[in-house]
């Protein structure tokens, strides 16, 4: 029985976002079924409203698809199960330990599908913002015209951007179109080890094979690529074989593959043929952008102004948004107050920005004269030197994006006259920083300096 509800758990899982499935699956049982009278075993009263108003259908298939003849659905609580948080006292840091409880659970049920897609992943519950929209555009071209212009696709970025989102998204769209193409997902460590089973198992052929015949590779956090020369090597084989047949090949990553350093440099100057594409952290308007179609998708209630609040103060990624996101809402269902109104009586304080050091404007000024071999009265001068004004404006750039200065404080650090250059400066960079990868690149070194 216990196996069921595990394989019907990891069903359901496929349909839900993380947060959404750990709120609610966590602490599930199935107690008893009678001839398809199923019971399942919840925390409380609020749970029971919650699965039979919103989830009822999930699970029914998902059971059904496990061979129950499902009858009827019951929840029941169990107050046996010694739950360790009363609902009225549910905190974060409790939320936090469900999360990771349902994590572990998740990594021993979940079969994938055999082309690794998840179709929760598509692209209209994909936000387009300023901080995605040149991935998304080529993203939409790979989908009309596979194995094209954008071929092979490296889309590369930080953590909880929305890499894995956006390539199966293409992947799910590319199916949907077309449910006989063959596309594959896989993240590069579990090729590896498929490779290397294959290999053990006299199969090394096959493996190849089985490459070869698709029509879409999606390889998945490209950055773990192991300095294995065989396995690079039988990478690279099939990343050829796919590419003169013009099959499309998707990689992500977390960082541009010159920067890798175990890969082999043709296989790196190969995978950005067609150019790099990046994430980069939602700005405000991209944030709030993202909450509210959320909000909108799971039909939840929530004020602008707690909007505004858990954008303002989320500043790591997306995925961090989306946790905070669920918090509040949750909380807000079990306290039966309003997101801004515990915002505003204190009950929850989101506080999410990376963990770095600070540092302080003139460190920044320091450090970013030094990447570019000049002394800091050379940079902070009036020197109209392209190479110096591009050094300039990057130091405007990064201390707007590092710092709470002014336009104007920042211009009297930078030594220029006034906040409308520094304005000028920081749009120039902004621009340049769609199309320019080395500069993205050594903007991405000076933070390393100015941090590491
Ligand atoms: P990465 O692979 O870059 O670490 P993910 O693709 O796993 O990041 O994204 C983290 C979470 O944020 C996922 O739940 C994803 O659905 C969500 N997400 C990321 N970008 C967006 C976006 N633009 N719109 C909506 N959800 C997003
Ligand atoms: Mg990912």
């Amino acid at each position: 029985m216990y196996d069921v509800w595990k394989n019907a758990l990891a069903e359901i899982e496929q349909q839900l976002s993380p947060a959404n499935f750990s709120t609610w699956f966590q602490d599930t049982n199935l107690i008893s079924n009678e001839d398809g009278n199923i019971i399942i075993g919840v925390k409380n009263t609020f749970y029971v409203k919650q699965l039979r108003n919103r989830y009822l259908d999930i699970i029914t298939t998902a059971l059904k698809n496990n061979d129950i003849d499902v009858k009827n659905i019951e929840f029941e609580v169990q107050t046996k199960v010694k739950s360790k948080v009363r609902p009225r006292e549910i905190t974060k840091n409790n939320l936090t330990n469900i999360g990771n409880h349902i994590k572990s659970i998740r990594k021993s049920t979940i079969t994938p599908p055999q082309n690794g897609l998840n179709q929760k992943y598509t692209l209209d519950n994909f936000v387009v913002g300023s901080n995605n929209n040149l991935a998304v555009a080529a993203a939409r071209n790979i989908i009309e015209s596979p194995g094209d212009r954008y071929n092979p696709f490296f889309l590369y970025g930080g953590p909880g951007l929305g890499k894995t989102h956006l390539v199966q998204a293409i992947g799910n769209e590319l199916l949907r179109r077309d449910p006989s193409l063959k596309v594959f997902y896989t993240p590069i460590s579990h090729f590896y080890s498929d490779f290397i089973d294959a290999i053990q198992n006299g199969k090394g052929k096959e493996f190849n094979r089985k490459f070869q015949k698709l029509d879409c590779l999606i390889i998945d956090d490209f950055q773990f690529i192991v300095n294995k020369e065989k396995s690079q090597e039988e990478f690279f084989n099939i990343f050829n074989d796919l590419y003169q047949l013009n099959k499309q090949i998707i990689v992500t990553s977390d960082r541009l593959p010159s920067q890798i350093k175990t890969v082999d440099e043709r296989l790196a100057s190969r995978l950005t043929w067609a150019g790099a594409f990046d994430l980069q952290l939602p700005k405000f308007e991209d944030k709030c952008a993202i909450l509210r179609a959320k909000a909108e998708l799971e039909d939840k209630e929530i004020e602008p102004e707690a909007i505004e609040y858990i954008a303002e103060n989320v500043n790591t990624n997306i995925r961090d948004l989306e946790g905070e996101f669920n918090t509040i809402l949750l909380m807000s269902e079990v306290r039966g107050l309003t997101p801004l109104q515990l915002i505003e009586n204190g009950s929850v304080s989101v506080n999410r920005t990376s963990k770095l050091r600070p540092a302080t404007p003139k460190q920044i000024v320091e450090k970013v004269a030094k990447y570019y071999n000049l002394t800091t009265k050379e940079m902070c001068g009036k020197s109209r030197v392209a190479h110096i004004k591009t050094a300039r404006q990057v130091a405007m750039y990064i201390l707007r994006k590092e710092t709470p200065l002014s336009t104007n404080k920042i211009a009297s650090e930078v030594g220029v006259k006034d906040h409308s250059t520094v304005m000028h400066g920081i749009s120039k960079i902004e621009k340049d920083l769609k199309l320019n990868f080395i500069l993205r690149d050594q903007i991405e070194e000076i933070k390393e300096k100015i941090y590491g």
